[in-house]
Parts: structure tokens; sequence; C-alpha cells
């Protein structure tokens, strides 16, 4: 992030504006919106302008700037559209201290400003660092035709409503009865008219008094493998309801911004070799945060039931008395083979396809090898980097074809997705070459459709990376 986004307090503080053009003028229809005095310097300013001073909007100083006009000015718009002028003014205001933005001159300015949804007191800015002013401009049009025009005066009257609010108990319940107004009563009661809010405010507050505190709740969220377009909509919920989210080592950032802003986070990370939460430990804060009444997001990678420890998490919510609820996930799997365009099953190859895992609790793991080496067999092998040299030598024992295709997919779904083409007889060694750091599925059976007839004129052709 280059620029920082931040909303300014102006109300005792003045902007200067140099410039009376078209520039000028775009600049001072956003800045007339805030509460800061604004003078303007322009000897031939546009009608518009002219009009705003005699209105008393703003001051108009009929000469070009000079050493002294800027002193005390929070921020300085140089906007006379000339290069060299720009640079002038620019250059004085930064001496007498105030944040210089010069129109169109994104290099030399010290901030910029954002394209903003002003639904007061509720404003969005939205920026694009200089990069893209057509998506700026594209978001703003979708946010203002998706918020209401109500939501103005309802977080206004909401927040006269604030300290009546405080009668609930913080938290949950305080929550539940915003959500209830901004939602549902608030937006009924305005379309009847704004004189209707308060009443409809306080008949809410004495319903929500009357409530129980709701129990605390475990819901076994899965995140998917990474992208956060793959997240069901019923994780978004649970996430944007969440009191605490307990999250694994693989679920990414972007899937972890998406919580309820107030939400504790709390990082459960299980490194197959690395430092590790005990599972014991998680079991324990799982059911310690649902036993004070909280909403637990226990989100994990991929779907929550395949290869999660969900079960032993389950029980420790059954011996706690708590309840709970499974959100599936899309499984990296899922996601890794729809990267190399294939599917999982095929008519004529294979009727059933298995998921496995590389290594267990014992090490590496033991699978039905001989059923594995026959021809057509496919499978998702999951944490299988360590063990791919054991699982090579495995299948070549038990009769496989050297040639058959192994594929390995690394940050399924992500922006930084791998694919590594290969085949049993040489997957370990291609494996090693590929380096792969992050977390990678390998299919046996399978090769990338784009890659399969090149395959199938030579199996030595495919040792490659792909991607
Ligand atoms: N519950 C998860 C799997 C957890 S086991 C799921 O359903 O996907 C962790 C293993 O999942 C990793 O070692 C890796 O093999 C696989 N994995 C998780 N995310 C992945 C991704 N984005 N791309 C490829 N493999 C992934």
């Amino acid at each position: 992030m280059q620029h920082f986004p931040i909303f300014l307090a102006l109300s005792e503080r003045s902007i200067v504006l140099s410039g009376g053009g078209e520039a000028a003028l775009a600049k001072l229809r956003l800045l007339m919106k805030s509460e800061a005095a604004i003078v303007v310097h322009a000897e031939a300013p546009e009608d518009e302008i002219v009009r705003w001073a005699a209105d008393g909007r703003l001051t108009l100083v009929r000469r070009p700037l000079a050493e002294g006009d800027v002193k005390g000015a929070a921020l300085f718009y140089a906007a006379d559209e000339d290069e060299a002028e720009d640079k002038r003014t620019a250059a004085i205001a930064k001496a007498e201290g105030a944040l210089v933005n010069i129109v169109d001159n994104l290099a030399d300015s010290e901030f910029i400003t954002p394209a903003i949804v002003d639904r007061d007191p509720v404003t969005v800015a939205i920026g694009t660092e200089g990069a893209a002013p057509v998506l700026a401009r594209a978001i703003k049009a979708d946010l203002e035709a998706r918020l209401p025009a109500t939501l103005g005066p309802l977080a206004r009257i909401g927040k006269a409503f604030r300290k009546m609010a405080e009668a609930l108990p913080h938290g949950r319940a305080r929550r539940d009865f915003w959500q209830d107004y901004y939602f549902d009563a608030g937006p009924r009661a305005i379309a009847e008219g704004e004189d209707k809010v308060d009443a409809a405010l306080d008949d809410l507050l004495t319903r929500h008094l009357g409530r129980e505190a709701a129990p605390g709740h475990v819901a076994f969220v899965g995140a998917g493998p990474g992208d956060p377009e793959l997240l069901t909509l019923k994780a978004r919920k649970a996430l944007d309801a969440a009191d605490v989210v307990i999250y694994d080592r693989l679920v990414s950032g972007e899937i972890l911004e998406l919580a309820r802003r107030e939400a504790v986070m709390i990082d459960a990370g299980k490194e197959a070799y690395g430092p590790s939460t005990p599972q014991d430990q998680i079991n324990q804060l799982i059911t310690k945060h649902a036993g004070e009444g909280h909403q637990v997001v226990r989100l994990k990678s991929g779907d929550a039931t395949v290869f999660g420890r969900l079960d032993e998490e389950i029980e420790a919510c059954e011996a706690a008395g708590v309840s709970w609820h499974i959100v599936p996930g899309i499984t990296s799997a899922s996601a890794a083979v729809a990267g190399i365009g294939q599917s999982l099953t095929r008519r004529g190859r294979n009727a059933s396809v298995r998921f496995l895992t590389g290594h267990d609790m014992k090490g590496f793991a033991e699978q039905e090898w001989s059923d594995l080496a026959k021809p057509g067999q496919v499978a998702a092998i999951y944490m299988g980097k360590r063990a791919t040299r054991f699982v090579q030598g495995r299948l070549l024992i038990h009769g496989a074809d050297r040639a058959t295709p192994v594929t390995f997919v690394e940050n399924a779904s992500r922006v930084d997705q791998r694919v590594v083409s290969s085949t049993i007889g040489t997957m370990a060694d291609d494996l090693a070459k590929a380096d792969l750091t992050g977390p990678a599925l390998t299919f046996l059976g399978l090769a990338p459709r784009a890659a399969q007839g090149a395959l199938a004129d030579n199996p030595h052709a495919l040792q490659k990376e792909l991607a």
C-alpha cells in the first residue's frame, strides 16, 4: 500500500487551492463536502466559483498564490493545469507545511484524493494508487447503487441512540441489536418517514432487552484452497458473525481479512514437520471460547472433513456440551483438478477416485499399493511432497507403468499456482527439481489436459514444468 487511507478532521482547518478552471471545479465540489475553510486563488475563476464565493462557501482571492498564503493550511491543491505554475505553488505550499496534491501529477503529490461514496456519516473512500481511475469509478458506481440513500440518515439517527443502546450487554447482544436496526427495523421505519425511526429504535431496544443471551456455538468451516472467491456464501456468513476465529496455517490472509473486524483471531497453525499447536490444545481453545458464549469459527483449509482431524474436535465439543455444525468447503483436490483442466472421474478410465495422505501419525502412509499400481487409477495425494520418493518406490515395486502420468499442483487456485507434470518413473526427481515451497497436491494417473497428447506420444517429453 503506497498510500495509506485515513479520514482527516478538518473542521478547524483550512484547505488552499490554486486554480480556477475545470480541474479546480472538480476538486472544489468534493472539498466543499468537508467542514474545512476553503481558500481559492484564481485570477480568472469560472462563474461557479464566483457564485460559491458569493454564497460564502469559500473565500476567493483574485491573485496568484504568493508566499505566506498557505501558512497553517492542512492541505494544498495545485490545480492551475499549468506545469510551471503548479510547480511554483506546490513549492510554496510545501515550504509552509501543508500536504500537497498536484492535480494529474501523482509522482509529485504527497497525497491523493480518493473517489468518494457519500452517505454522510458513512463515507466510502476508493483508491487505486492512481493505477486505474476507471476501476475506481466502476467500484464507486457499484457502491452508489448498492448503498441506499437512507443509509446516511439511519447512521445519523443510530449514532444519537448509541448511549441508549448501552443498556444492552457489551458484545453479541449489542451487535445483534445494531444488526437488526441497520438491516431490518431501521430501513422499514425510514421507508415510512424519518420521523418514524426514533420510535422504531425504542421498540427494538425493548425487544432486545427482553432476549436471553444466545449460547456459544462452533462452526467448522471449510475455507477452500485459498482463492477467497472459492469460499461458500455460508462460510462468508459464518465469518461475518464470528466472535472468535481459530484458523489453520494454510488459510490465506485474504480470507482472514473477511472475518468480522472485532473478531478475535487465533492462529492454531499446525505444520507437518514444523512447530505446531498440539491437537489437545486446539480442542481446548475451541471449547473454552464456545463455553464463554462466543460464536466460534473453526476455519480449516479446503474442506474441513478432508484430512482435517475434524472428528477429534467434534468429539471435544460433544464432551463439553457445545453445539456445532459443519460448513463444507472446496477441497484442494477439486481446485487442483480444475487447475489442470481435468475431471476426477471419467467414464471408461476410472470409476472411483482415492483421496490419500502422504503421511500419517506413524510416518509415510501405507496404501493399497497393488491396486494403485494398476492402469487407469486416479488418486489425489494430500501432504504428499515428502512422501514422493516413498510413493514412487512402492508403486514401482507393485508393477506400476513408469509412464503413468503424475501431476503436482502447488498453491491450487491461488495466483501463484504452479503445475509440474511428471510420470511415476521420474516423479521424485521432477519434484526435487521444481522445488515447490507451497502446499501441493499430487495427482496419480492424471496429466494436465493441455499436456495429455504430448504424453501419449512421448512419455519422456513432459518432464518439465508447465507453468
Ligand atoms: N482439508 C484440506 C486438506 C488439509 S491437509 C483440504 O480439503 O484441502 C493439507 C494438505 O492439503 C497440503 O499438504 C496439500 O497437500 C493440500 N493443500 C491444501 N491447500 C492446497 C492448495 N491450495 N493447493 C494444493 N494443495 C493444497
